[in-house]
């Protein structure tokens, strides 16, 4: 939970645990903006010394007296001819960090220029989180505190606006973390059927359909029953449509791969690859987080998530390498091994979207293929697209959210590695 307030002068603002003041780093001495020209005696033995350089995410703590605050933060911005929207959420994540782990949670935030303040936003809020759902009574008694109040100076209504928005946005992220995060005996597909749920009751914008078992059959998702088959509990398939434009026929459709616990099925990963694997369903959270962060904008746009939703266990009945199965799509597939069972689950979701659902684009979240982390990194992940348009409006949102994306070829060619001798494809390349 985090307060947001805002005055436009300094001299107008109350008391809190501490007041920041961003510097970008300059060539000679450090000198403090005008407007800063008040608190300066407070800071003439750190200004003198030069041991602040104002380096990016460097942090230099003053205890003032005669201020309305404690201490006075000093955060290095970096140079600020090399300045981004990601230098900025950098450094005030470090500020962020160094907050929490002085218990500062009450902060007056002087901002010195007002293009910096989403960035600093984002990286202030997105390090102002903790899963502590798993931790015993004992030791959620010594976590720290995080931030809670944040007073906005040489701010007004327009920058307050901005604020409530972010925060509106983070807390999307922060709801998908939670997911990821779950230990998978919690995060189901009976539980991702609920949080479902639970947004179409919050919002009257989102309305959730679920199918049950039976209807998966009837629907003949074979590819997603295969994968289920060795699971002791049943597959979910979710449908959360938000109607933020009634009037318009656009349509997006966001597919998560919501597989609760990857084991690799008897194809099964090795110690040191499986420990993770509850977050194989980050796609799904993904898609909620997204869902619920544009319902609470009320965005006007229409969007439309599909969670395909099983564990991939071990079990008498699990599905085996050699098996063909039937797909929603009427192709047959070739299990080559069964811990491919991502784009298994993820194909009859796709066709099902297309079918049912009239998207103008189908855009598909996933933690896929160990192969793409050797070809990208962690830096960012790999974009498959056959739409030029959407690869550009991708391309965009990522380089303004430093959530990176990277295109990756589609060759026909690579269609001949997934022939099998007596299916319609394997679900391996050769
Ligand atoms: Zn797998
Ligand atoms: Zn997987």
């Amino acid at each position: 939970f985090m307060k947001f307030s805002c005055v436009p002068h300094l001299d107008k603002r109350k008391g809190a645990e501490a007041l920041v003041l961003p510097l970008f780093q300059k060539k000679g001495k450090l000198s403090l903006p005008k407007e800063l020209k008040s608190i300066e005696s407070s800071l003439s033995s750190v200004l003198s010394t030069e041991d602040f350089k104002g380096k990016e995410g460097e942090i230099a703590l003053v205890y003032a007296q005669k201020q309305p605050e404690k201490r006075i933060i000093l955060l290095g911005l970096g140079e600020e001819d090399k300045k981004t929207t990601e230098s900025i959420r950098r450094s005030f994540a470090s500020l962020g960090k160094f907050c929490i782990s002085k218990k500062i949670s009450k902060l007056n935030l002087y901002i010195p220029e007002k293009d910096i303040l989403r960035g600093a936003l984002e990286g202030l809020l997105l390090v102002n989180y903790q899963f502590t759902i798993l931790k015993g009574e004992g030791s959620k008694e010594k976590l720290p505190k995080l931030m809670d109040e944040i007073h906005l100076i040489g701010c007004g209504k327009h920058e307050l606006d901005l604020a409530e928005k972010t925060l509106t946005i983070c807390e999307g992220v922060y709801f998908a973390r939670d997911l990821a995060n779950g230990n998978a005996q919690d995060v189901t597909p009976q539980f991702l059927e609920k949080v479902a749920v639970g947004l179409s009751k919050q919002f009257h914008t989102i309305k959730t359909t679920l199918l049950t078992k039976k209807e998966i059959e009837k629907e003949q998702m074979g590819l997603l029953l295969a994968v289920n088959q060795g699971s002791s509990l049943d597959p979910a398939f979710i449908i959360a449509e938000y109607k933020g434009n009634p009037k318009s026929k656009d349509k997006t459709v966001l597919v998560g791969k919501g597989i609760t616990y990857d084991t690799g099925g008897l194809n099964l990963k090795p110690t040191g690859f499986m420990e993770t694997m509850r977050a194989d369903m980050g796609g799904a959270a993904l898609c909620l987080g997204t869902l619920k962060a544009v319902a609470e904008l009320e965005l006007p746009v229409n969007l439309t998530i599909v969670i395909p939703s099983t564990d991939n266990s071990i079990g008498s009945k699990s599905f085996k390498p050699g098996d063909i199965y039937k797909g929603f799509s009427g192709k047959t597939v070739e299990i080559a091994n069964t811990d491919a069972e991502g784009r298994l689950v993820l194909a009859d979701a796709l066709a099902y979207a297309e079918k049912y659902l009239a998207p103008t684009r189908i855009i598909d979240f996933a933690t896929l293929t160990g192969a793409q982390d050797i070809a990208l990194g962690p830096e960012a992940a790999g974009l498959f697209t056959n739409n030029e348009e959407l690869t550009k409006a991708f391309q965009k949102a990522s380089a303004a959210t430093f959530e990176r994306v990277w295109p990756m070829p589609v060759f026909e060619e690579y269609k001949d590695g997934l022939k099998s001798d007596h299916a319609d494809l394997k679900n391996v390349g050769a």
